[in-house]
């Protein structure tokens, strides 16, 4: 079965919007994007060739503040995925209630094969493409998938060109020395581990006790990995993508992988060499091995549609808990297995959210020109996740519906009070 992201998105908004008695007014406008950006981008190749290029940005709403999400680079991109991207980052911004709205970009291009100097051309491509539609008050882009704060750095730089002045809020996750905050480069997996504690603890599960498998060893997935074993968690398997296979294998080692060693082991692909760690006395499985992991906690942090009903069965028996570090992870269809199962899932869009709450301090520091200590980022953005957890925890016990459900009607509430005070639905 072919999965459509924003299908799903829309399957899960409609279930939550009936849940919620939801009017139709807002019904209409919350169930699709508000504006959409199709274009290409020429750019000129190193081998004197010109490329072009599809790209997206796609404004899901911005009732509650500037359009904010990130921009991927992949050669599977779509329009739809993009739309589905985008109407997630409304319903994230919404749940940490940060005062920002929901935009997503992409562009089709694979940049594993193009070198520094093409992706900058891009970069620039993509901006001059699109800068009337961006702006600190308008739609703030973000790292996502295969960009950096490289990508978002060249970006900045040619809005500033257009613009003729110096904007640091156009985009966020920048580096330190241009106006970037301490800890957002781990925000997004720190904070997936802040929901997984508060879920363990409530739980009354002892984190030092449990063990997990992972999937995806790029930012998300290696900052996630990182605290959790900090906090005496034990990784006993990571799946990652190999560029040179064309394939993805899954790295275990049973007494616990050793992440930042993993992470030295990478190539300049985000591959992990094979010879190494089998050197390092990690078994080389098949990239999906680490779905039948028997381990406490499964942390989906690669790409959406990973975990389906045809494979829900390979699961094990004593996975407790699925933490959707990915967006989309896990399609729809798989909520009632996972409630049948009595496993809890952190629904993508909270359990994800790191990063936008740390975006949204980037901004706040910038704003003051001014800046915090990494002791004072984390602290803010734990206790930030910490209060939308236990927001989304609390009403999913109360009203007996999936975490998820919780999650997409608080947000729902949110992004309905603000299109009716702005007088955009009666
Ligand atoms: N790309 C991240 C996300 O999807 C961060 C977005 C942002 O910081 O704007 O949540």
């Amino acid at each position: 079965m072919q999965y459509n992201p924003f299908e799903n998105a829309q399957a899960q908004f409609d279930k939550a919007a009936r849940e919620l008695g939801l009017d139709q007014g807002s019904r209409a406008l919350l169930r699709r994007p508000m504006k959409e950006f199709h274009f290409t981008i020429p750019v000129k190749m190193d081998d004197g060739g010109t490329e072009v290029f599809q790209a997206f940005r796609i404004k899901h709403n911005d009732a509650r503040g500037p359009a904010k999400g990130g921009i991927r680079f992949h050669p599977h991109e779509t329009a739809d995925t993009v739309r589905a991207l985008a109407m997630w980052m409304t319903w994230k911004c919404a749940v940490v209630d940060v005062p920002l709205g929901g935009g997503k970009g992409g562009v089709i291009c694979d940049p594993r094969e193009m070198s520094p100097g093409e992706q900058e051309r891009l970069c620039r491509g993509y901006v001059r493409q699109l800068y009337n539609q961006l702006g600190p008050n308008v739609d703030v882009p973000a790292p996502d998938m295969m960009t950096s704060s490289q990508h978002m750095i060249w970006m900045l730089d040619e809005y500033e060109v257009l613009m003729g002045g110096r904007y640091p809020g156009v985009v966020t996750g920048k580096p330190l020395a241009l106006g970037g905050s301490l800890g957002r480069n781990g925000a997004t997996g720190f904070g997936v581990v802040y929901c997984l504690r508060d879920l363990l603890r409530a739980e009354g599960i002892d984190i030092k006790a449990t063990t997990a498998s992972v999937q995806g060893f790029g930012n998300v997935a290696e900052h996630a990995a990182r605290l959790y074993t900090e906090l005496g968690g034990t990784v006993t398997a990571v799946s990652c993508w190999n560029q040179a296979d064309r394939r993805a294998y899954t790295f275990r080692k049973k007494e616990g992988c050793h992440i930042a060693a993993l992470a030295e082991i990478k190539d300049h692909f985000g591959s992990i060499d094979k010879t190494k760690a089998r050197a390092m006395g990690y078994e080389v499985l098949p990239g999906d091995a680490w779905l039948c992991e028997e381990a406490d906690i499964l942390i989906p942090a690669a790409l959406e549609n990973q975990i389906t009903p045809a494979v829900f069965g390979s699961i094990s028996k004593r996975v407790r808990v699925i933490c959707e570090a990915a967006n989309g992870p896990v399609t729809p269809d798989c909520d009632p297995l996972a409630l049948e199962r009595g496993i809890l899932l952190i629904p993508d869009f909270l359990c994800n959210a790191g990063g936008v709450t740390c975006s949204y301090l980037e901004q706040v520091q910038c704003n003051m020109n001014y800046f915090w200590s990494l002791e004072e980022v984390l602290e803010k953005l734990s206790s930030a996740m910490s209060k939308a957890f236990a927001a989304v925890y609390g009403l999913a016990g109360e009203r007996g519906v999936l975490m998820r459900d919780a999650a997409y009607m608080i947000a729902i509430e949110r992004v309905r009070d603000a299109v009716k005070m702005r007088g955009w639905v009666s």
